[in-house]
């Protein structure tokens, strides 16, 4: 029997704390705020952001939602990120993707003052990751260690293996695992003999964006998956990239894993940003 390693109860203990914190910082003259840049139309970003908005009004933080329409120029994006990093009344800032056709994320990150990166997007964050230096680990790749830590996995000396090499999730997650002393493995598109590796994990972390990819023959008995992967269904649903009917050690589920934990570390990350514990 594989167990559900939820991640709404986390994220729910983390938003409360949050909550406080937030109260806090208010009541001494400094009410958190997070801006979310956006240029786009697509329908799936908008719901995401309309529940960051509301998640953040769900715990005190104020969320500027900074529409710059969906044709945009990198000139006028860049120039959005950088009045908000100058701007002392704005703690955090999200870059929303998908961005403009010719628009590349990479040329508009760098602009995100690293002090407000809370998700962290601009690549000086990654490399301080990469260096073991304090920064904002992007919030899904710190989302998965929040669940293993949560659900009593140990990592140090154990084979964790990562399905993804992004800069948003996979290579991320990877530094963040190897600062916790396990024995990491990187696995991508160019990967031989995928179940091969995955089946020798301690611990799995599918960020690949493939429904399905991951079943029965990738997983051994004893591995703790985490299904980062969200995948939309033709009827409207949600699902990882992970077959839910694996044998294993345990499974975040899709929805409610790593996606509510995700969104709680996020405003989590704003009030350390607007100088919270
Ligand atoms: P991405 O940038 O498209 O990266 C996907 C990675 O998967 C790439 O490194 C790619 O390898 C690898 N890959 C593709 N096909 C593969 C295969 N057949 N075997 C092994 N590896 C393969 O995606 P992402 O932004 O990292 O997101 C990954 C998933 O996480 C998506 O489903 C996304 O929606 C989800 N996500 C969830 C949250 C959340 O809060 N729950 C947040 C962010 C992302 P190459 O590098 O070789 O191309």
């Amino acid at each position: 029997m594989t167990a559900s390693l939820g991640g709404r109860e986390l994220a729910a203990g983390l938003r409360a704390r949050t909550a406080e914190t937030a109260a806090a910082l208010a009541a001494a003259g400094t009410p958190p705020r997070l801006a979310v840049v956006v240029a786009t139309a697509d329908e799936s970003s908008a719901w995401y952001v309309r529940s960051i908005a509301k998640a953040a009004a769900g715990v005190g933080i104020g969320c500027d939602v900074v529409d710059l329409g969906a044709d945009a120029s990198t000139a006028e994006i860049r120039t959005s990120l950088h009045r908000l990093s100058d701007d002392a009344a704005v703690h955090g800032i999200i870059l929303q993707t998908p961005l403009p056709p010719g628009v590349d994320v990479a040329d508009l990150t760098p602009a995100i003052a690293p002090a407000k990166d809370v998700d962290g997007a601009n690549p000086a964050s990654l490399g301080r990751l990469a260096a073991g230096l304090p920064a904002f680990a992007p919030a899904t790749a710190e989302a998965v260690l929040a669940l293993l830590d949560h659900h009593g996995v140990a990592l140090s000396g154990r084979h964790a293996v990562v399905v993804g090499r992004s800069t948003v999730v996979g290579k991320p997650a990877a530094h963040l695992l190897l600062d916790r002393d396990a024995t990491v493995t990187i696995c991508h598109s160019r990967t031989r003999d995928l179940p091969a590796i995955t089946r020798q994990a301690d611990v799995l972390v599918a960020a690949v964006g493939r429904a399905g990819l991951i079943t029965a023959e990738h997983v051994s008995p004893g591995t703790v998956v985490i299904d980062v992967g969200t995948n939309p269904t033709a009827d409207g649903g949600l699902v990882g990239d992970v077959d839910p009917g694996i044998s294993a050690a345990g499974l975040t589920p899709v929805p409610g894993g790593v996606g509510p934990v995700t969104t709680a570390l996020l405003l989590q990350h704003t009030i350390h940003a607007a100088g919270g514990p």
